[in-house]
């Protein structure tokens, strides 16, 4: 006989049902996103264990950094991109943290990595009400789950959010100067082994702006993590 809760649960999933994020399946567990099928198919790129993997040629020279990982491949009409749709435009942010748990999976199972603080790229703050949240800080709750390290924001920030210039380095305010981002109490990060955190790796643009204004925060050592990396 059905509990009142499990018939809530009937009758909450006709309204919402709880269906596979990737496939529409709703052969899934209830804590999770993604049905154990689409799990499976997720295409890993194993570039955590590997020392100058992709992702780390295509930042190589363009920013100071230990390692560097992009945990899926992102193809065009794939389940990967299936899911960023998901979690970046059908507030799916449950999905993200649950990706963003596996990426934190990938990360601890290997010996390469050695990190103290998460820092996601973060969000034109427009975007974050349009979104209701910043992928990128998402991710990060999910890694965190993994590695139980802080997530911290409010250090590298969106430049309209009236960075302060002063109280950088002059490299850094040169950096600062030409960038959409900023840094502000880099006191906060000082002395501190960084994982830069963003949805997907394209161009590294994004990462090459972040990661260099880490960089120059005194005894901070930048690696970088996304998501994915895209293939399109
Ligand atoms: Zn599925």
């Amino acid at each position: 006989m059905h509990s009142i809760s499990a018939l809530g649960q009937a009758i909450g999933q006709l309204f919402y049902p709880h269906t596979c994020a990737g496939c529409g399946s709703d052969k899934l567990k209830q804590d999770s996103s993604i049905c154990w099928y689409c799990l499976s198919e997720l295409p890993a790129t194993g570039f955590v264990d590997i020392k100058d993997n992709p992702a780390e040629r295509l930042l190589w020279g363009r920013l100071p950094f230990f390692a560097a990982h992009a945990g899926f491949y992102l193809n065009r009409d794939s389940l990967m991109q299936q899911l960023l749709y998901q979690f970046k435009y059908k507030h799916q942010q449950a999905l993200a943290t649950q990706l963003g748990s596996l990426l934190g999976e990938q990360l601890k199972n290997s010996s390469r990595w050695n990190i103290e603080a998460l820092v996601p790229v973060p969000l034109h703050p427009k975007k974050i009400r349009q979104r209701g949240y910043n992928q990128a800080a998402v991710i990060c709750k999910g890694i965190a789950q993994q590695l139980d390290l802080p997530v911290i924001e409010g250090v590298l920030l969106r430049k309209s959010m009236n960075v302060s210039q002063t109280r950088l380095g002059r490299t850094a305010r040169w950096e600062n100067s030409r960038s959409q981002y900023g840094i502000d109490h880099p006191h906060r990060l000082r002395n501190k082994r960084v994982l830069l955190v963003d949805d997907v790796l394209t161009t590294g643009a994004t990462l090459e702006s972040c990661g260099s204004l880490l960089a120059a925060i005194p005894g901070v050592e930048v690696s970088v993590a996304t998501l994915c990396i895209s293939a399109l």
